[in-house]
């Protein structure tokens, strides 16, 4: 007896020695983190005036109101007319044209006609600042003041220093005479904060008219993340792949009223309140899979040993890593479609039994998840015959086509990214919000996701938020970044 015990001890031994000798083979394996310097780059010449050219596009109040505001004044002409007095050579050597009366299409013509153009996009407009917080700001929010190593104002990070920087770029490239080989197409929408169906889409369908096809876009999504990724001792240049999509699914429980001194079992309320938790307590599968895990394995190489020892073995430790993942909001959205009861209404009077009783859910989709998938998954979990589901609104969006981290504009990215964040460690990713390369992916082989915006973890809710601002020196990165961009993938 004692002789068998030993020998499945024994046998237990030398299979977790196995293990762990597989595990570390595999994760030493890994690419190592790339050799970088943790400087940041010396600001560029010309930053000054670059920077006061940026505070006056801030100072334009190009605001998109959601459909609950009364319109306001469109200042999309004061924006045109500023870049136009601000960047001369480049009026002089694109073709600009105005799309459906305020967005912008600019074409330079590349000497080669067989080269499929590159797209860079952007929107000028901003969102509202939240009533009663602009007293919470340093500097008021359409100052475009520049202090404290900072330019503050709303579109400093969302997204007029992608407009402005790309605009400064060429501006430089036309001033040392650089000709594209590629023809270069600029997009800047003017309603991107409301869906850029006026915009972005109108851009895209006239492009389409004209069958462009872009070789790859880049639009905003994501950005330098320096310590927003726990454990990563780097700053992450994370360039999305894809986006999620989104819909919100109205449920309604329709029960008998009357007085509530004699109640059913459950009441329209109960029967709301039931379908609401069951749906948070059966979540949509989660897997590593997609853009998602994808981004989290391309950061092991910046994280601790056992971290990167768990990414780079999920064949073993998939199910503590999903569950560990799932634990924290941020990751959690990477790696599935999110679940997010965000209204619910029932009842009128305390001693009245209420007929109906409703709540919206709103689920952002994971690439490979579909509306339908959606549908399918709430009616299973909820299976009540008095609770109706349906679309609340018609605005729902399927997740994007996942572009190739593999592909040429990838590759030209990275390499730009490089040139002004060699401390940086280039990653793809999944894209959580809306953007309008929604809409872009449609004429695009590839859209990409990204702007070498340095965002620690405050600064992501200055995006939307009070305080919005970027930093001096990494605005000038940016303007070094497109340049750089530009000369790899069209001269
Ligand atoms: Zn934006």
């Amino acid at each position: 007896m004692a002789r068998w015990l030993r020998m499945i001890g024994v046998g237990l031994v030398v299979v977790v020695l196995g293990l762990v000798a597989v595990v570390l083979v595999i994760t030493l394996s890994l690419p190592g983190l790339p050799p970088g310097s943790t400087k940041q780059s010396p600001p560029i010449a010309g930053l000054d005036a670059a920077l006061k050219r940026l505070s006056e596009a801030v100072q334009i109040k190009t605001v998109s109101y959601g459909p609950a505001s009364p319109a306001k004044e469109d200042n999309s002409p004061a924006f045109h007319k500023m870049l136009q007095d601000n960047f001369p050579l480049t009026h002089a050597a694109l073709k600009r044209e105005i799309v459906n009366g305020s967005s912008l299409l600019y074409t330079w013509q590349g000497s080669d006609p067989a080269l499929p153009p590159i797209l860079l996009t952007a929107h000028f407009d901003v969102v509202p600042v939240e009533p009663g917080t602009e007293a919470n700001w340093t500097h008021p929010p359409f100052s475009g003041a520049i202090a404290d190593g900072y330019v503050w104002g709303r579109g400093t990070l969302d997204m007029k220093q992608t407009v402005m920087a790309t605009m400064e770029s060429i501006e430089r490239l036309l001033a040392e005479g650089v000709k594209p080989k590629r023809t270069v197409l600029l997009a800047f929408g003017h309603d991107e904060e409301v869906g850029g169906e006026a915009g972005a889409k109108a851009i895209v369908d006239l492009l389409e008219q004209r069958k462009t096809r872009a070789l790859f876009s880049l639009d905003e999504g994501s950005a330098i993340l320096d310590g927003v990724i726990p454990g990563a001792t780097r700053p992450i240049a994370q360039i999305g792949l894809s986006e999620k999509g989104s819909v919100s699914l109205l449920l309604k429980a329709k029960t008998k009223g009357g007085h509530s001194s004699m109640p059913p079992l459950q009441t329209a309320v109960g029967k709301i309140g039931r379908a609401v938790s069951r749906l948070e307590a059966h979540q949509m599968a989660a897997t590593l899979d997609g853009p998602g895990g994808l981004g989290l394995r391309g950061v092991a190489p910046a994280l601790p040993f056992g971290m990167r020892a768990a990414l780079a073995n999920q064949w073993l430790f998939s199910p503590i890593l999903l569950r560990q993942l799932a634990a924290s909001p941020v990751t959690n959205a990477l790696i599935r479609t999110t679940t997010a009861p965000t209204m619910i209404q029932g009842g009128v009077k305390e001693n009245v039994l209420p007929s109906e009783a409703t709540a919206v859910v709103n689920f952002r989709l994971a690439p490979g998840d579909t509306v339908a998938q959606v549908k399918a998954h709430v009616e299973k979990v909820i299976s009540d015959p008095d609770v109706t589901i349906t679309e609340y609104s018609t605005h729902s969006v399927e997740a994007t086509s996942v572009a190739d981290m593999n592909g040429p504009g990838y590759k030209f990215i990275a390499e730009a990214v490089r040139t002004i964040a060699p401390d940086a460690l280039v990653t793809p990713g999944l894209v959580v919000t809306g953007t309008d390369s929604k809409h872009y992916s449609r004429v695009s082989d590839a859209a990409y996701r990204f702007a070498p915006m340095r965002l620690t973890t405050p600064d992501i809710s200055r995006i939307h938020g009070t305080n919005e601002r970027i930093g001096t020196v990494n605005y000038g990165e940016l303007i070094s970044f497109y340049a750089a961009l530009l000369r790899a993938a069209a001269m």
